[in-house]
């Protein structure tokens, strides 16, 4: 039997009269990078936000690694080690990068930010240390005390990655990394996604640009009208004449 990290059974989620999901069935093996590709619609951030906590099923079920984490907030979805990045950019601007790295590690030891005054915690060293290794690891320690909102695409989607790694995700979620990038951007992106893929981290990346998915996935599922279409070896899945006919058509 496959290690399974994540698994995702009989999920059905509909908003009014549209089936987002449809029966949605899922399993993830833990080390492996598993794309959900679909077309616009499909229901691919439904399922992520259904994965994270962010809406719950009407029915159905999701287990990672062997608990139910259905109906779990977000948060504590998070706390087993569910990581999410990308989609809408979540960095805060003003800050530096360094500061910007910091503030994950900073918010699960202190568990919440509210109560604590920001500029007294950015001074732990430890902390620092811990965010400044995670620059270097995406190549960004050169700019570590320049203001995030100066930051082009390419390097932004690196601080968001920095951000997510620090945590030590058990499994990472990326939503569609390279959504709105240039070529140049989203070749580098792909770098970036190629040196964490090569740490063994389990990820799941939902991403429309097929390019991105065919350099990267070890598995692939697709999903059209809230529906699994297909599911497979990236070989497997670019011949099938279903998955053409699902981008074509849709
Ligand atoms: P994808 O991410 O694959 O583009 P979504 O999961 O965002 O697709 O959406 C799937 C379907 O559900 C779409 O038809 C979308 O309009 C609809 N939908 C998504 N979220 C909501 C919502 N909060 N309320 C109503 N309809 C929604
Ligand atoms: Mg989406």
């Amino acid at each position: 039997m496959a290690d399974v990290v994540l698994h995702v059974k009989d999920v059905f989620k509909s908003f009014g009269g549209l089936r987002a999901l449809n029966n949605v069935n899922l399993a993830i093996e833990r080390g492996k990078t598993h794309a959900i590709i679909g077309p616009n619609g499909a229901g691919k951030s439904t399922l992520l936000n259904a994965i994270i906590g962010r809406l719950v099923p009407d029915s159905g079920s999701v287990t990672f690694e062997g608990d139910s984490i259905t109906g779990l907030q977000p948060y504590e979805i998070n706390q087993k080690g569910v990581v999410r990045v990308f989609q809408t950019p979540e960095i805060f601007p003003d800050l530096s990068l360094l500061q910007n790295v910091m503030i994950p590690v900073l918010a699960k030891r202190e568990g919440s930010f509210r109560f604590n005054p920001f500029a007294r915690l950015f001074e732990d060293k430890a902390v620092r240390e811990e965010a400044m290794r995670m620059l270097e690891d995406v190549g960004l320690q050169d700019q570590s005390h320049r203001e995030a909102a100066n930051l082009s695409r390419g390097d932004k989607r690196r601080l968001e990655m920095a951000m997510g790694l620090v945590q030590r995700p058990r499994l990472l979620l990326l939503d569609e990394p390279t959504a709105g990038m240039s070529r140049h951007d989203t070749n580098r992106t792909i770098d970036l996604l190629q040196e964490v893929k090569a740490r063994g981290l389990t990820k799941v990346i939902i991403e429309h640009d097929m390019h991105v998915v065919f350099s990267l996935a070890d598995r692939i599922t697709v999903l059209a009208q809230g529906t699994i279409i297909c599911e497979g070896t990236p070989d497997e899945v670019r011949g099938n004449p279903k998955v053409q006919e699902a981008y074509l058509g849709g």
